[in-house]
C-alpha cells in the first residue's frame, strides 16, 4: 500500500524528517514525500519510531559483541571490557557475541535499555562510528606475555607455577619441555609465555628488531618493592612501547607491602587503575597461587583491548624464540608463529639458516603437524643454529630456502668485513640529523648517587631545540652495565655516565654493539658536550698514546733522497706516519708527524724495540745524533 509520509509522521506525532530518517535506516525505498510498505514494515516503523525518539532505548540485533555495544552508546571499548570481566566475570573480546540478558545489562549500567529488533541494522543514538572490519581471515590470536622484573621477585616461580596449574596437570605424566616459550588455556582463552625471564631477552630480541612480545607482566616482590632490575625492565617495556601489567608478587609474605608498591611505581610513572592511571594490578603469591587467576584474567582483558590478529591462512610469519644443538638431532630451534600457519614439510628460511621442517613438537612434547599464530612449536630440520629473534620465512622449496639463506650470509660477511655496523655518536648526530636519519637523541644516564641522577637527568632535559629531541630513556644508579647497552642499542642510544664507569664485560659488549659511552665526572663538561653535539658542533678530542723511543745513533747525507736519520729503537715500536717529540738535552728539539720509515733501503710500516732504521720527518732536517725520538699517536675519544 502507498503511505503518505507526511500523515503517517503526523498520526504519530513526530517529525517527516524523522520518519525519513527511519525509513533510510531501515532500507525502505521512498521519495520524499511517500512510500510503499505491507503491514509488517508498518509494525517495524511504528516501533522503530517509537524508539528513535527515546535516545535511551537502542535498537539492536541480537549476539551484539561489545564493540558494537561500545559504539552504540558511544563509549570507550575497553570500559565495556572492564565491566565485562571486572564486574560480571564475562570473558569476552572485543568481537565476541553476548548472550542478549549480558548485553541487556551493560546497556543497564548506562542507563540503556536495548529493544531487541529483527536484524535490521540499528542506528546508533550516540556514536555513529563506522566499525572497521579486519581484512578476510584476520583471527584474534592469543597474546605472547613476557615476565620482567628483578632477580628473586619471583619471575621464575610464576612462570612455573602457571604452567604447573595450567598445563601439566592435564598431562598423565605431567612432564613439561622446556622449549623456551608455553601456552596455557584457560576457558576464558588462550596465553603464551615466553619462558626465558628478564629484560635481556626481551631487549635482545628487539635489538636484533624482532617485536616479540604482546605484553609485558612487571614483576614486583610486596616485601622487597621496587629494585634496581624493575626500575629497568620498566625503562625497557617502556621504550618497547609494550603495555605493561604489574604482578605485585610474594603477598603470603608475612610483612609484605602491596600497597608500598603501588605507591614507589608511581614514583617511576607505572601510575595503577586504583591511582587513576592505566596499569592494571595483580596481587598474586607463585608459592601459594593467591590471585595467579585474577592475573591470567587482566592479561586476557588487556589482549582484548589490543584486538591481537593474525591471519591463520595468510603468509607464514615467525620468529626464532630459542636455538640450540642437540647432540642427536641437530639444530633444534623453538619459533613462536606469527601469521600463517607452519606445516610439517614447509621449506623455510630462517636467519642464515634454512631447512625443510621435519618434526614439530609443542612444550608438551606433542608431535604437531601445524601450528598457528601465537603457538611455541620446537622444529628440527634447519641447515645450521639460527639466532634467538631471527626472522622465520617462507620458502617454495628447499632449494630456494638454501638459496636465500646462503646470499644472505654472504651479504652479512661483505658487511662485517666493509666495517662497523652504524651506530648514533655524538661526533656524528649532526650529520644523522642533517640526513634525516634521525630526529632524537636517546640517552641512558647512569650515575654515582640518586642526586646526581636527577641532576643530569634534569639538566639534559633542557637541552633541546627545534630539531631535536633529548630524550633520557633510562637513567638510574651505579655503573654502566651489560643490560644499559643493550637497552642503548635497541634503542639507538648513547650511554653517558657520571661519576660512574662501565663494568669490564658492559665495555666489551658496548665495543661489540658499537654504542658510545662518556664519562664525565664535571657535569657542566656533560652537558656542554650534549649541547655541543645538538647543535653540530662538539670538537673532536684527541688523546695521545705512546708508542716508542728511538734514538738517533747517525746521521746520513744522502745524494738522492736527502739527510736521514739512522736510529736505533731502544723500547716499544715506531710507526711510519706516527706523531713524535724529539728531544735534545731534555728540551724539545721538534715536534711533529715521521714521514719515511725504512729498514736498510726498504720502505716499512713499523719498527720494534731492538730494530735499527732510517727515519726522515716531516719537513725537519735539523736533528742530530744523539736526539732522542718519542712517537706518540693521536687517538680520537669522542
Ligand atoms: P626470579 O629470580 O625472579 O626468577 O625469582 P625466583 O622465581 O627464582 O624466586 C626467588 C625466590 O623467591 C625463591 O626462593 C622462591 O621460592 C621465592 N618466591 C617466589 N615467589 C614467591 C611467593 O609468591 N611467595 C614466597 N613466599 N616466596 C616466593
Amino acid at each position: 500500500m502507498q503511505v503518505q509520509i507526511a500523515a503517517f509522521a503526523k498520526d504519530r506525532g513526530v517529525a517527516p524528517a524523522k520518519v525519513i530518517q527511519v525509513l533510510e535506516d531501515l532500507g525502505v525505498d521512498h521519495d520524499g514525500k511517500a512510500f510503499d510498505a505491507d503491514q509488517d514494515i508498518l509494525d517495524l516503523l511504528t516501533e522503530a519510531l517509537g524508539e528513535a525518539g527515546d535516545e535511551k532505548t537502542l535498537r539492536l540485533a541480537s549476539g551484539v559483541t561489545p564493540r558494537d555495544l561500545a559504539t552504540a552508546m558511544g563509549v570507550a571499548q575497553p570500559e565495556i571490557q572492564k565491566l565485562l570481566v571486572t564486574k560480571m566475570k564475562v570473558m569476552a573480546t572485543l568481537t565476541t557475541s553476548l548472550k542478549d540478558d549480558i548485553a541487556e545489562k551493560i546497556a543497564e549500567a548506562y542507563g540503556y535499555k536495548i529493544a531487541w529488533g529483527s536484524g535490521a541494522k540499528p542506528a546508533a543514538p550516540v556514536a555513529k562510528k563506522a566499525v572497521v572490519k579486519a581484512p578476510e581471515g584476520d583471527q584474534i590470536r592469543p597474546p605472547v606475555v613476557t615476565i620482567l622484573g628483578h632477580v628473586d621477585h619471583g619471575k621464575t616461580s610464576l612462570l612455573d607455577y602457571i604452567r604447573k596449574a595450567n598445563v601439566a596437570a592435564k598431562e598423565a605424566g605431567g612432564i613439561t619441555q622446556h622449549i623456551g616459550a608455553y601456552q596455557v588455556q584457560l576457558p576464558e582463552g588462550t596465553i603464551s609465555f615466553l619462558d626465558t625471564p628478564g629484560h635481556a631477552a626481551f631487549t635482545a630480541m628487539r635489538a636484533r628488531g624482532a617485536q616479540v612480545t604482546d605484553i609485558a607482566i612487571l614483576v614486583v616482590a610486596a616485601d622487597d618493592g621496587i629494585m634496581p632490575q624493575t626500575i629497568e625492565a620498566i625503562s625497557h617495556v617502556k621504550n618497547a612501547e609494550v603495555p605493561m601489567i604489574v604482578a605485585v608478587n610474594k603477598v603470603d609474605k608475612p610483612g609484605s607491602n602491596p600497597d608500598k608498591v603501588l605507591q614507589q611505581l608511581t614514583e617511576h610513572n607505572v601510575i595503577p587503575v586504583a591511582y587513576g592511571g592505566d596499569v592494571e594490578v595483580a596481587k598474586v603469591s607463585a608459592l601459594t597461587g593467591e590471585g595467579v587467576p585474577d592475573l591470567l584474567e587482566v592479561i586476557l582483558l588487556q589482549a582484548g583491548i589490543l584486538e591481537l590478529k593474525a591471519n591463520p591462512k595468510g603468509e607464514l610469519r615467525g620468529v626464532v624464540v630459542e636455538a640450540k644443538v642437540d647432540k642427536g638431532r641437530g639444530p633444534v630451534a623453538t619459533i613462536l608463529v606469527q601469521n600463517g600457519t607452519l606445516k610439517v614439510g614447509d621449506a623455510i628460511v630462517v636467519g642464515q639458516t634454512y631447512g625443510k621442517i621435519r618434526a614439530m613438537t609443542d612444550h608438551l612434547g606433542e608431535r604437531l603437524k601445524e601450528a598457528g599464530p601465537s603457538t611455541p612449536v620446537e622444529i628440527l630440520g634447519l641447515s645450521d643454529v639460527p639466532m634467538a629473534g631471527d626472522k622465520v620465512e617462507p620458502a617454495s622449496d628447499e632449494r630456494e630456502a638454501r638459496g636465500i639463506a646462503e646470499e644472505r650470509a654472504m651479504i652479512a660477511r661483505e658487511k662485517s668485513l666493509a666495517g662497523p655496523i652504524k651506530r648514533i655518536t655524538l661526533r656524528d648526530l649532526r650529520a644523522q640529523l642533517n640526513s634525516g636519519e634521525t630526529k632524537t637523541l636517546n640517552l641512558v644516564v647512569k650515575a654515582d648517587v640518586q642526586g646526581s641522577v636527577e641532576a643530569v637527568r634534569g639538566l639534559l632535559e633542557k637541552v633541546q631545540n627545534e630539531e631535536v629531541d633529548v630524550k633520557v630513556i633510562h637513567s638510574a644508579v651505579g655503573p654502566i652495565s651489560d643490560s644499559d647497552i643493550l637497552l642503548a642499542s635497541a634503542a639507538d642510544a648513547i650511554v653517558v655516565g657520571f661519576n660512574t664507569k662501565p663494568e669490564a664485560n658492559a665495555k666489551v659488549q658496548a665495543e661489540r654493539a658499537k654504542v658510545e659511552i662518556r664519562t664525565y665526572s664535571i657535569i657542566y663538561e656533560l652537558i656542554e658536550d650534549i649541547e655541543a653535539a645538538v647543535k653540530g658542533m662538539l670538537a673532536p678530542k684527541f688523546e695521545e698514546q705512546y708508542l716508542g723511543t728511538v734514538e738517533i745513533r747517525v746521521v746520513f747525507n744522502l745524494t738522492k733522497v736527502g739527510k736521514v736519520a739512522g736510529c736505533h729503537v731502544t723500547d716499544g715500536k715506531v710507526l711510519r706516519g706516527a706523531m713524535c717529540r724529539v728531544k735534545r738535552d731534555r728540551e724539545i728539539a721538534w715536534e711533529g708527524k715521521i714521514d719515511s720509515l725504512k729498514n736498510v733501503k726498504q720502505d716499512v710500516r713499523e719498527m720494534i724495540a731492538g730494530q735499527d732504521c732510517g727515519i726522515q720527518f716531516d719537513g725537519w732536517i735539523d736533528f742530530k745524533e744523539g736526539d732522542v725520538i718519542e712517537a706518540y699517536e693521536l687517538i680520537q675519544v669522542n
